[in-house]
């Protein structure tokens, strides 16, 4: 526990209640604080994927799944130096892209993506990547997550929320959605955050996800979202902890 904790009055127990009816997570008021605090806290969040163009942050984006940034960013400079462009991906086999990506994981499904996403784009888009979430969805490896992720990062477009794996646990536990589901999350996400803030909430939580809010044991004490957060699997509380927060 940081030192800075230990003056705080700790509850007796952590045990989770039943919420009241009159609380409401998502009353404008309590969406405006939690998006006023993240701000404070990552005033400059931005994607973490090392990239010079909207088709390496696609690639850079398939290869993040279940893999982490900096893994992908130790992988990409010298794949994006063997083949610099759409074209060069997509006149390679995936056989020859996969001992390149292995350190990624899952590296025969990446490259099969890659490989595939690179020929519709020459195909299909001339050799450029698009710029609208109908057209990004039809590419292969590159679902809701990684569209929202190219428009919003490279095209500045907020078309929708990106929702990986810190989204989905954060957005729980503040109870912004009761949902599993990553679309249906998105959509219960895209009801109450203001369209203007869909980029930056989904940086700022991805870097909350890392820095403290981690899957095991979150950083409470330290968090700027503390008192108004009420997960049932808070490590530290000073309001009452909800037990379907999570
Ligand atoms: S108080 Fe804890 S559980 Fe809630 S957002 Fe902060 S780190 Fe996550």
């Amino acid at each position: 526990m940081p030192a800075k904790s230990a003056a705080k009055k700790k509850p007796a127990g952590l045990k989770p209640i039943r919420p009241p009816r009159t609380y409401k997570p998502l009353a404008p008021e309590r969406i405006h604080d939690t998006l006023v605090r993240l701000d404070t806290r990552y005033p400059n969040a931005t994607c973490a994927l090392t990239h010079s163009s909207a088709w390496e942050l696609l690639v850079a984006t398939i290869l993040s799944a279940q893999c982490t940034d900096a893994r992908v960013n130790m992988v990409t400079p010298a794949l994006f130096k063997r083949y610099p462009n759409p074209q060069a991906f997509a006149a390679a086999t995936p056989q020859e892209l996969e001992p390149q990506i292995q350190s990624t994981g899952f590296f025969r499904n990446k490259s099969k993506s890659i490989v595939g996403a690179a020929k519709k784009i020459v195909n299909d888009f001339g050799g450029r990547v698009p710029d609208t979430l109908a057209e990004l969805i039809t590419i292969p490896g590159a679902a809701r997550k990684t569209a929202n992720v190219v428009l919003g990062v490279w095209f500045n477009k907020a078309e929708g929320v990106v929702v990986d794996t810190h989204v989905h646990r954060i957005s729980r536990r503040l109870e912004l959605t009761k949902e599993d589901d990553a679309v249906k999350i998105e959509q219960d996400l895209m009801k109450v955050i203001p369209r203007e803030r869909w980029i930056d909430f989904s940086h700022q939580i991805i870097h909350h996800g890392r820095q403290l809010c981690v899957a095991r044991a979150p950083k409470c004490a330290d968090c700027p979202l503390e008192n108004v957060c009420h997960a049932a699997d808070k490590t530290w509380s000073t309001v009452p902890m909800h037990l379907n927060a999570r």
